[in-house]
């Protein structure tokens, strides 16, 4: 496996350095070389997670093939190689549990959210990209909380950020942490955070961060206490070096279980809600794009019928939607030659919200914004 990504790496590199000198029929040949070992790598694990890194890099080496056709600039790729020799350097005690990703998510594809997206424009990426006016009492935000339903685009924003301030994404599960680092586990928050910096800009994505930093009081195993004391020396490192280009987001759907010594840490807390109605049209339309419509579906009358949908949950009810003139299709074993699929319609819709349901109780969602009232910026 390891010698696998080498070999892959190698390839990659080398079809970058021919691309650029213009030997260009020869980089395809090595772009293409990368993207099988890409294959065989994404085949060969079993973590979900680094099975969408290695098919998103094979996309993008694909798109630099197709562009060379074209005679497009190769900068995606370049910055693609960064992240390799990110991830190169990455010990082997973080892999597994870190992915490294050079993300391109934009404000355009998440619908909704303006509050949040202008907190955290103000927060991180003006300071990124502008330190020079972010100084003394206007010193930027080092640790902010995305608090909120699951599925409503806190990991989104969070990439979003760091596409927006080109900067190296580290996408730390803290459940993961959890189960692989005990024992060890001090030590590796702290070369986590050395590996961020020497790569910066930097963003340290903490999702579930509450499996992390939770009040545990008397149960809190060693190794648990151990992750949590150093995480919160870190944050409190982060903020004695006011010019150095790395924050922390941290994402939970129990900020309510988090400790207060670590909701005072994260200075801003922000409130990531279920979509309105018309986010939720506007997050219709973006799981919609390149989906051919019949005129009876109305992105209005979809965002009036899914009250207390989240953004996740909608885009599952797209998909169901989606996959239903494909069904009709299939239904009878696989047609021979070009194949014909009809507008996906109004009907189509109705059939998938009755299968897809919020995730999210009503419940819930005073608990959120009882909590949002109490530490949060709404
Ligand atoms: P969270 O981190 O809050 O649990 P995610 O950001 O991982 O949620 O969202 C899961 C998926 O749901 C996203 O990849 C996206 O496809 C969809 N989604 C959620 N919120 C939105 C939104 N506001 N706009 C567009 N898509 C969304």
């Amino acid at each position: 496996m390891e010698g696998l990504y080498e070999e892959m790496l190698e390839e990659a590199r080398k079809a970058v350095s021919l691309d650029k000198l213009g030997r260009l029929k020869e980089a395809v040949e090595h772009y293409m070389r990368a993207v099988q070992l890409l294959l065989e790598l994404s085949k060969r694990t079993s973590e979900p997670a680094l099975r969408k890194v290695y098919a998103e890099k094979a996309d993008l080496y694909l798109k630099r093939c197709e562009e060379i056709r074209k005679g497009i600039s190769r900068r995606a790729v370049e910055e693609a190689v960064a992240v390799e020799e990110a991830i190169k350097e990455l010990p082997p005690e973080l892999q597994g549990v870190v992915i490294v990703e050079k993300p391109e998510v934009k404000w355009e594809d998440i619908g909704g959210l303006e509050g949040a997206k202008r907190a955290l424009m103000e927060a991180i990426v003006w300071p990124m990209l502008k330190p020079e006016l972010f100084k003394g009492p206007r010193e930027p935000w080092k640790g902010i909380l995305l608090f909120g339903p699951p599925g409503c685009g806190k990991t989104l924003l969070a990439k979003a950020v760091a596409s927006q301030c080109n900067a190296v994404f580290f996408n730390v599960s803290a459940a993961a942490i959890m189960s692989k680092w005990l024992g060890e586990s001090e030590k590796n928050v702290s070369l986590l955070f050395e590996v961020a910096r020497k790569s910066s800009p930097s963003v340290i994505f903490v999702d579930e961060v509450d499996s992390l930093l939770t009040v545990r009081g008397l149960e809190e195993v060693g190794g648990e206490r151990r992750v949590k004391t150093q995480f919160l020396v870190e944050l409190d490192g982060l903020r004695t070096r006011p010019g150095e280009k790395l924050v922390i987001l941290g994402a939970t759907n129990r900020p309510w279980d988090l400790d207060p010594a670590v909701i005072r840490r994260f200075e801003k807390r922000v409130y990531v809600p279920l979509p309105d109605l018309k986010a939720r049209r506007e997050i219709f339309r973006i799981h919609l794009r390149g989906v051919e419509l019949a005129e009876d579906v109305d992105l209005n009358e979809l965002a009036e019928l899914t009250v207390g949908y989240s953004g996740s949950d909608i885009r599952l009810v797209c998909r169901e939607a989606a996959m239903e003139p494909v069904r009709e299709v299939m239904s009878e074993g696989p047609p021979e030659g070009e194949v014909e699929i009809r507008p996906v319609c109004r009907e189509d819709f109705v059939k998938a919200l009755r299968k897809v349901k919020p995730m999210t109780k009503p419940s819930d969602v005073m608990r959120y914004l009882r909590w949002a009232e109490e530490y949060g910026e709404i």
